[in-house]
């Protein structure tokens, strides 16, 4: 049966009705008409879903125009495991298009934005759910569904759980099977789980992280079995006692003295640690995000996706490459565009060495920096990785270098963006899994969380951590 999408403000708005669509309640949950089955370890829990993970019952549209019809022929695997396991899809989340951005504002003109609902007062300015999954952070934080996918390619799950006052898991990459799931940037996308505590998380976490022969990038079973025996080897049994968290240096955002008392308490060990490469890693991220994504969106504007019928038609005496132009040109948005040209230019013949191949080689120094101040060895090599037994097990710093920024303001729209995200990119270039857990307010009385961030593969661990962090 296909289903229109609801109007709730953090969900896509109903898009235009195709003559073909009848439904008899156009404005209501998805999942009025979509009931999973009775059991299973998710019986009858709503979930909502980012618009660009592929739900072959309504249109996946990314957010973007260009896309605004388009139907999926499948369900992302992810999504059909949350069923399999009686999920309801309760509705499909507004985004920035495409991924590209932190405040859900690069929106098609068709939708309204999305309001941050974690208003200290009734009479607060409007601020953004961060982006880009604020439609899913909104809606979890709004009490619309139990829990919400977005996805995370350089901090979209983390930075608005930040700012909606929820926890937002970024797994390690390839935990999760990406088949389905449009891609931005495919060597740092991750599908991401966000909820009201961590035991949410944990339980759809543990439901959709499976091996996926449909993406060859989802982590085999071997390996995460070996993961899961390194775990059991380097790990204190339970509770966080002996536990080495890591505060780095070249962070000045700190987080409160009162959190790592209280984990000193505990029995974890806090000590400073150093990320040289950290630096670096925002320039670099939007280097290589900003390649990859010039690369994937080209699929886009011939006739095989998505775009409205009245723009797909062939204007007459138009040729096939002036349709193509049209189409992308009428399609994509500003945000979309601008990305799409540093990644063109970033690939260049004259730009490749200097630009593309810098930022790799970046990423490249900035996971070595991982590797060496971390205790616990990396799944996928352990024999090539120095154990360092004075290491550390987990990273802990601010999520965001702020609480969320006011909507529509003008600062907040320019480079500033691009900031926000400086805290989150690092454990995407590394691929490492982070959580960000929610840790109090800001001076104006906003969230802010933590992030946590550990070794490939211990998922486990910032569970772990989190819970004692909450
Ligand atoms: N804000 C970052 C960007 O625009 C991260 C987005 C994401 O994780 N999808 O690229």
């Amino acid at each position: 049966m296909r289903v229109t999408k609801c109007r709730l403000q953090s969900l896509t708005a109903p898009l235009k009705p195709r003559t073909s669509d009848i439904h008899p309640t156009p404005y209501s949950w998805i999942n009025t008409c979509t009931p999973g089955p009775s059991t299973g370890k998710l019986a009858g829990i709503s979930i909502a879903i980012k618009d660009n993970i592929s739900y072959d019952k309504a249109p996946t549209s990314c957010s973007s125009s260009i896309l605004r019809d388009y139907d999926p022929p499948y369900t992302a695997t992810c999504v059909q495991n949350l069923m399999a396991e009686g999920a309801h899809i309760a509705g499909q989340t507004k985004m920035d298009e495409f991924g590209m951005g932190s405040q859900t504002t690069h929106l098609p003109p068709f939708y309204t934005p999305v309001h941050n609902p974690a208003s200290p007062s009734p009479d607060e300015t409007p601020r953004s759910a961060g982006g880009s999954s604020g439609g899913s952070a909104a809606a979890v934080a709004e009490g619309r569904c139990w829990a919400a996918l977005g996805t995370d390619t350089g901090g979209s799950v983390r930075l608005p759980a930040s700012y909606c006052g929820v926890v937002g898991l970024k797994p390690s990459y390839g935990m999760i099977s990406r088949r389905g799931v449009i891609a931005y940037a495919d060597s740092l996308d991750c599908v991401g789980v966000l909820g009201r505590d961590i035991d949410t998380v944990e339980q759809v976490f543990n439901v959709i992280t499976r091996p996926d022969e449909g993406d060859m990038t989802c982590a085999s079973s071997s390996i995460r079995l070996i993961a899961f025996d390194i775990s059991q080897r380097h790990l204190p049994h339970k509770g966080i006692e002996g536990l080495r968290i890591g505060i780095p240096s070249e962070i000045n955002q700190k987080v409160s003295s009162g959190l790592l008392d209280y984990l000193k308490g505990e029995g974890a060990k806090v000590e400073e640690v150093s990320l040289p490469s950290i630096k670096k890693a925002l320039p670099a991220y939007y280097v290589l995000a900003s390649a990859e994504a010039s690369s994937n969106l080209g699929r886009f504007g011939g006739g095989w996706f998505g775009s409205p019928p009245e723009r797909q038609s062939r204007i007459e005496g138009e040729s096939g490459e002036e349709r193509r132009k049209r189409i992308r040109t009428e399609g994509f948005g500003t945000e979309v565009k601008k990305r799409i040209l540093a990644g063109t230019w970033a690939l260049s013949a004259d730009e490749f060495d200097n630009t593309y191949l810098k930022a790799l080689h970046l990423r490249q120094l900035l996971r070595k920096d991982y590797r060496n101040i971390f205790r616990i060895p990396h799944p996928l090599s352990p024999s090539s990785t120095p154990q360092n037994q004075a290491g550390v097990d987990v990273i802990l710093h601010p999520t965001a270098i702020r609480t969320a920024p006011v909507l529509g303001v003008k600062e907040a729209k320019s480079s500033n963006e691009y900031q926000q995200d400086l805290l989150t990119v690092p454990a995407s270039l590394a691929g490492l899994p982070c959580i960000s857990v929610p840790a109090g307010e800001g001076q104006d009385g906003w969230p802010l969380g933590v992030s946590l961030t550990s070794q490939w593969g211990m998922e486990g661990l910032v569970f772990r951590l989190g819970k004692a962090v909450e």
